[in-house]
């Protein structure tokens, strides 16, 4: 990342509410906000992970922002050429030509890939949308883009089944290369891969990365995974960033709470390593029915009066370090050091 340049992607306030129904005439009788109010910037070529449990929201804001979601407030501004477009507010017509630079990796990659169709068809999709009607070099170009995912050129006309977890894997990301995005939102995108492969895939990602300059959103909830392909960490709760750092700075001095728990709960392999566990009790707060004041506070070990009643605000506490919880600068949190 480097802070002198401009964002390639910047969000404002994002927020993503569904709306509760009830009785015969669906009435609105409440909402889920999934987002509320997430803003952050992605530099070009850096990778921001965003984390957080089942229900944190971060697997909304990846959709929100390539408009698989439509968000139902705030911005989502993408650069193009130099210029900014707005992501959130983008008729059809732009967002068919924003798509070819923001694309997405999906978690399973068993249920995103048609088995019907084979990888010709499966990775050569895109092309054919956007134009590129002759077989031949559409032919060419995923014979291209098979091996630059490790997998054979002439297994284009060989379907889904024929493939392993990992390797299908490799197909969603040849099919997610195929427009030469510059930015690609990774949901989870090895959570269903057996351990083992799970690191060719990681390793393949950064290689990508690296080759085209790719910028990536990976969204996970192994924070292992995170630590290996971040420059950055976003920490997610009930649909709000909690903190968001450096992934040394995250791993080595959290300064929230959530952040904290759920460092204490990845494991370590060495056992001479003692770790001091904090426990994460209950489970995450409904984001239908979020608790007053801090949102982390029936489960937060640290939690005083006002967190009970007091919003805490995103605020900087360390350089580059943004936190949100009133007791940022008072608290000694344990870490995860390398
Ligand atoms: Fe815990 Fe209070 Fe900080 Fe929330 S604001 S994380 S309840 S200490």
């Amino acid at each position: 990342m480097n802070s002198v340049s401009k964002p390639l992607l910047r969000v404002q306030n994002l927020k993503k509410y569904f709306p509760i129904t009830r009785g015969f005439f669906n009435q609105v009788v409440g909402h889920v906000k999934a987002v509320d109010g997430v803003s952050f910037e992605l530099f070009e070529g850096e990778c921001l992970g965003l984390v957080g449990e089942s229900g944190s929201g971060k697997t909304t804001v990846g959709r929100t922002i390539l408009r698989a979601l439509a968000p139902t407030d705030g911005d989502v501004w993408f650069r193009v050429n130099g210029n900014e477009v707005d992501v959130s507010g983008a008729s059809a017509k732009t967002l068919k030509g924003l798509r070819k630079h923001m694309q997405m990796i999906f978690q399973d990659p068993y249920a995103s890939l048609n088995p019907r169709m084979t990888l010709l068809d499966i990775v050569g999709e895109p092309l054919l949308v956007n134009g590129m009607t002759d077989r031949k070099e559409r032919e060419e170009r995923v014979q291209a883009l098979l091996t630059q995912v490790g997998l054979k050129p002439h297994m284009l006309r060989r379907y889904p089944h024929a493939f392993s977890g990992g390797q299908r894997q490799r197909i969603g990301i040849a099919r997610a290369l195929a427009l030469y995005p510059k930015m690609i939102v990774a949901d989870e995108p090895v959570s269903a891969l057996d351990v083992s492969v799970q690191a060719q895939v990681l390793n393949l990602l950064q290689e990508l990365q690296e080759q085209l300059g790719l910028t990536y959103l990976f969204v996970a909830h192994d924070l292992s995974v995170v630590r290996h392909i971040s420059d950055r960490v976003a920490v997610m709760y009930v649909g709000k960033i909690v903190e968001l750092a450096g992934v040394d700075q995250l791993f080595e001095t959290p300064r929230h709470p959530y952040t904290e728990a759920l460092l204490s709960a990845v494991p370590v392999p060495d056992p001479k390593r003692k770790k001091k566990r904090v426990a994460l009790s209950g489970e995450v707060a409904d984001p239908a029915r979020p608790p007053s004041g801090c949102a982390f506070h029936p489960r937060c070990p640290y939690v005083e009066d006002r967190c009970k009643e007091e919003v805490p605000e995103l605020r900087e506490v360390a350089p580059g370090q943004f936190v949100r919880c009133h007791l940022a600068e008072d608290l000694d949190l344990v870490g995860m050091p390398d």
